[in-house]
């Protein structure tokens, strides 16, 4: 490695949520039965705080309310160690899905719990599944009255679930009619005149490590930006209940799940890591 890419510091970020949460196994589990579910989440997210203080990384955890309602010390043990709380929105409903009322009880909720728990303002926001879109854009003018500072939940990718394929790849403040907003998207390299996913989730699981590497090598040498690399607890679970889906959400979920860990770990060797807040010098970037 050169000094020329460790000299950028990327952001690393989790999206905390249980295995049986994600939006892919929505039509086989009901969000009643989520109580009664052999819960994963605290020991998968201690983990993850084990891997990311052996390398001295810092992160931005977006905790979905649902989790830290039932999971509170998980929730301080992670601001405790230095890392960024930021939310993942309540219950987990893609934006899409929700009106715009059913999104601001979803967004308000989850905030009032998050700070109740961490004691500390909670102003970063991803939506479930990237579900940012060009039809629910008007979930940022409720982001910004709620009081949120910024969202990155927009991936610039063509996707089934999710992206806006020509959306501004890298962070910029995102007017609109409620006011402005600082927008991070997921991060991609630009490839033959399309944007290519390079940093986490099931991208970083089933492509060969050797394109995450050069991804995030080409943003920080060549574009001289940070990436946003993204994952989940139960990413690094093989472990976890096999739920009954089909090919493929079965094959994006478990897809690589045995070597995601140590994975994890050799990208933190091989580049710079801290929290969105820190490595995006948010305080001078949303003071400006
Ligand atoms: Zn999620």
């Amino acid at each position: 490695m050169t000094a020329d890419a460790l000299d950028v510091v990327n952001a690393m970020t989790v999206d905390v949520e249980d295995y049986f949460q994600v939006s892919a196994f929505d039509r086989v589990v009901s969000r009643a039965s989520w109580g009664e579910r052999e819960s994963r989440v605290v020991g998968n997210t201690q983990r993850l705080l084990e891997l990311f203080d052996q390398s001295g990384v810092r992160a931005t955890f977006f905790v979905l309310g649902w989790v830290a309602d039932r999971a509170p010390e998980l929730v301080r043990q992670i601001a405790a160690a230095g890392h960024a709380i930021a939310c993942h929105g309540y219950n987990h409903q893609l934006l899409y899905t929700l009106t715009p009322k059913q999104f601001r009880e979803d967004v308000r909720e989850a905030k009032r719990a998050l700070e109740q728990i961490a004691g500390c303002p909670v102003v970063g926001y991803r939506a479930p599944s990237y579900s940012v879109t060009s039809s629910t854009l008007w979930a940022l003018d409720i982001l910004i009255e709620e009081g949120y500072l910024y969202d990155a939940s927009i991936f610039p990718v063509h996707h089934d679930r999710y992206g806006i394929p020509d959306a501004a790849r890298h962070r910029h403040m995102m007017k609109r009619p409620a006011g402005a907003l600082l927008e991070i998207p997921a991060s991609t390299v630009r490839l033959g005149g399309v944007n290519l996913p390079i940093a986490g989730g099931g991208y970083f699981r089933l492509l060969p490590y050797a394109w995450t590497r050069w991804g995030i090598r080409h943003v920080n040498r060549v574009e001289r930006e940070p990436v946003i690399f993204y994952l989940h607890p139960w990413e690094i679970d093989p472990g976890q209940p096999r739920l009954p889906v089909g090919r493929a959400a079965r094959m994006r979920h478990y897809g690589g799940i045995a070597r995601t860990a140590d994975r994890l770990q050799r990208l933190l060797g091989d580049f710079r890591f801290d929290s969105i807040e820190s490595a995006l010098n948010l305080r001078l970037y949303l003071a400006a």
